[in-house]
């Protein structure tokens, strides 16, 4: 694996003449068989550390953030989505937050050039699940699909989750800006979208894995080649913090957390044991790397950055 230093380096100098606060731009690679996949970055979220802390003994949490030298007022996850090239398909998964959600996120259209791809090359955009940082750039200031050329893909069951009218009454009230959001831009695509189950084959070599607890219908998918396998987690596992040291703590950032905690422990535990790669949509270092146990506890171990 390796990062493309010239790619970075246009990003950094783009990012200098426009002024804008929009920092990463650096992509970062691995293969599975004949499967390139690539994290693109699209910018970090500013989140208050309340939402992945509180209720939680605060000596524990201290003792897990002290080596990872990070903040408990606030964390800056960033936002990795997955590109996958293969048998000429360009494939995205998740369309990143577009420009209405955070100032410090929607940069996936920028990072895409940076590596040559415009976004009329897409031909296949793959939700892991309908949040904005997901789901938001699907569609451009004018309210137009983003990936014209693209046929869009989401689990069934987070289809219905988010276009059903009274998600909104029943989603909770820091949420409901989600829940309208989602609904105008699902509808606005729904004439590109094509649906799917627990343990369908996406596309070739892809396959479908419920992990349902951080949304209602959320997804994740398998690439594989032989034995050789990446997940791409989306939010299934994350961040590299609590989701590892305690995987069966609730996070506020689910919406079921018990569920979503079963799942995590679950994949923790799926993934140490094959050793199976994880791309993670919030994890450092362009989310590319392996789940190591030890005793109780869970690492996240980047891909080394060359
Ligand atoms: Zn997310």
């Amino acid at each position: 694996m390796n990062i493309d230093r010239r790619s970075l380096l246009t990003g950094m100098a783009g990012t200098a003449l426009l002024g804008l606060p929009k920092p990463t731009l650096a992509a970062t690679t691995t293969s599975i068989g004949d499967f390139q996949v690539d994290s693109v970055s699209d910018g970090n979220l500013v989140l208050p550390g309340a939402m992945f802390f509180e209720g939680h003994p605060i000596a524990e949490v201290d003792k897990i953030l002290a080596p990872l030298n990070m903040s408990k007022t606030q964390v800056e996850p960033p936002c990795n989505i997955t590109l996958v090239r293969h048998e000429g398909r360009v494939i995205l998964f998740d369309a990143g937050s577009g420009d209405g959600f955070m100032p410090t996120a929607g940069t996936l259209v920028d990072s895409l050039d940076a590596i040559g791809i415009a976004p009329d090359d897409v031909t296949h955009v793959v939700f892991t699940h309908g949040h904005p940082d997901h789901l938001w750039g699907v569609l451009d200031d004018f309210d137009d699909p983003v990936f014209t050329e693209a046929e869009h893909m989401i689990g069934q069951v987070e289809w219905d989750y988010w276009t059903d009218p009274n998600t909104v009454n029943t989603i909770g009230d820091t949420r409901a800006s989600f829940a309208v959001g989602a609904a105008r831009r699902l509808d606005a695509v729904a004439d590109r979208m094509t649906f799917f189950k627990d343990g369908a084959e996406v596309l070739p070599g892809i396959m479908a894995h419920a992990t349902f607890g951080h949304t209602p219908g959320h997804m994740s998918f398998e690439v594989r080649s032989g034995s050789d396998a990446l997940l791409i987690g989306g939010d299934a596992i994350g961040n590299h913090h609590i989701a590892f040291a305690r995987p069966k703590w609730a996070s506020g950032s689910d919406q079921d957390p018990d569920l979503a905690a079963i799942t995590r422990a679950r994949l923790l535990d799926m993934l140490s044991h094959d050793k199976t790669q994880l791309l993670g949509f919030h994890l450092p270092d362009g989310g590319i790397g392996r789940v190591e146990k030890m005793g109780d506890e869970y690492q996240f171990v980047s891909e080394e950055i060359q």
